[in-house]
């Protein structure tokens, strides 16, 4: 690319956020000596910073965007609605574009799930199935032993108290522990470093034998088994083997328990199907859905539950049996006219039914890359991708944090007019689904080169 001018405007916003911005997961001590992009438009699959810069952002800025930035029939949407109303309440009303919303996301989501309950991110989207879980079997049969969650190894399902104590990523976590409630932890199948020593070939999914133990050892105990089916997005894009989302389905039914789908991340389209549950034909009791439900627009998150569920909620008023949580901006109108256009989307352009070839390239392409001596794995799962870096292949042994392997890829492929953030030495890739064929191939050709140009350093 050619060198970069910076405009004293940039210089001028830069000073701004250097001064009063707190960046989420960021070391600001070492941000001071870096030179953020700063965003100001966007576009299909690209961004432009104020310089005039065009960079492809192949995160979909930070899982979110679907269709890509500015898509005229999301727009129109939120422009139509900002016209009628930006902002009623649902506690004691109802409204429009949050009750055509739910209706159709009982209709696409797994079947059973009929009841929607809106907030507005994926850690409250998480929050609430963990009370919802708890407050169902108190009122239920009077179960007021069921304080215990199950949760997997490695899982990530927000930075909210509740949401954190089911999360297992230690650098997120580990400080707030003494905060936490405890949780029961089962191994999620991240193959490449098994956490029960098998070998992929001969395993036979002994990691649900593990599941099996926790949920037996606690029947009667556990008020819900918390997953994020197919792939674990926070992990580094840990693709799980198939049947172990099915095997952990007819364990929580064995043991008679509820199972939390997290589709925070995997949900509306990123797996190649509308919800990852589908790829193996599993029906939650509770899924949570947020970050793509706008198509990337405004925030909005949806928990959503059985019928069988919901009707252990109904009651006398004085029983107080309903549930007693709410956000003030649950369900706001923007947000949901948004999302309703998200799914007519999906729906006018047959998202879901075009998106094979391309995630058929995409998973090649990534595959491609494990010849390089410091691709330890890639993994893909539809349009999500998580390339981890090893200092030694043989051994699988990371690199030591201070390197900021994975840090530095991406720092290089940006100069190639791409966006790409690590979780670790993961490199993450996930480009809006709108993201092209050509625009594929291109990701992964000057992420070879940058991940070449690093490693050999
Ligand atoms: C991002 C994410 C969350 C948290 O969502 P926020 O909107 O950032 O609070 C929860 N679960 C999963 C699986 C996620 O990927």
């Amino acid at each position: 690319m050619t060198e970069r001018k910076t405009l004293p405007r940039t210089e001028r916003l830069r000073e701004m956020d250097r001064n009063h911005v707190w960046h989420p997961f960021t070391q600001m001590k070492e941000w001071f000596s870096e030179e953020p992009l700063m965003i100001e438009r966007g576009k299909g699959n690209y961004l432009y910073d104020t310089d005039g810069n065009k960079y492809l952002d192949a995160i979909s800025s930070l899982w979110v965007t679907v269709h890509g930035h500015r898509k005229r029939e999301l727009n129109q949407a939120v422009k139509e609605q900002l016209g009628k109303l930006a902002h009623s309440t649902l506690l004691g009303q109802a409204s429009a574009p949050s009750a055509e919303l739910a209706s159709r996301l009982a209709d696409i989501t797994p079947r059973g799930l009929s009841r929607v309950f809106y907030s507005d991110s994926g850690s409250t989207a998480v929050e609430i199935a963990l009370k919802i879980a708890y407050q169902y079997w108190t009122q239920k049969r009077g179960d007021t032993r069921r304080e215990k969650f199950v949760s997997f190894t490695g899982a990530y399902h927000g930075d909210t108290i509740g949401s954190m104590s089911v999360g297992e990523i230690d650098a997120f976590v580990g400080r707030f522990s003494p905060l936490l409630f405890e949780s029961l932890r089962a191994p999620y199948p991240y193959c490449y470093r098994c956490p029960v020593g098998k070998d992929r070939a001969d395993c036979k999914l002994a990691c649900l034998d593990e599941l099996e133990k926790v949920l037996k050892e606690n029947k009667g105990r556990v008020a819900a088994c918390i997953i994020e089916p197919m792939v674990q997005g926070a992990a580094g894009m840990v693709t799980a083997p198939e049947g172990f989302l099915k095997g952990a389905r007819r364990l929580t039914k064995k043991y008679d328990t509820l199972l939390i789908a997290d589709e925070v991340a995997t949900g509306f389209g990123r797996t190649g199907r509308m919800f990852a549950c589908e790829v193996e034909n599993v029906r939650p009791d509770i899924i949570c859905l947020a970050k793509g439900i706008t198509g990337g627009y405004l925030p909005l998150a949806a928990t959503m539950t059985t019928e069988k569920i919901f009707k252990a909620f109904l009651g006398k008023y004085e029983d107080y049996k309903a549930f007693l949580h709410g956000h003030t901006y649950t369900g706001n109108p923007l947000a949901c006219a948004a999302a309703i256009a998200n799914l007519d989307v999906f729906e006018n352009e047959k998202v879901i039914e075009n998106l094979g070839p391309k995630a058929e390239l995409f998973g090649e392409l990534a595959k491609g890359l494990e010849d390089l001596p410091h691709v330890g794995e890639a993994r893909t799962r539809g349009l999500m991708g998580g390339i981890e870096l090893v200092k030694d292949k043989e051994t699988k042994e990371r690199y030591p944090a201070g390197e900021r392997i994975g840090h530095k890829v991406c720092m290089d492929i940006r100069d190639d007019g791409i966006i790409l953030r690590p979780l670790g030495d993961t490199i993450i890739v996930m480009p809006p689904l709108s993201i092209t064929e050509g625009e594929i191939k291109k990701i992964f050709t000057s992420l070879r080169a940058s991940i070449e140009r690093i490693t050999d350093l």
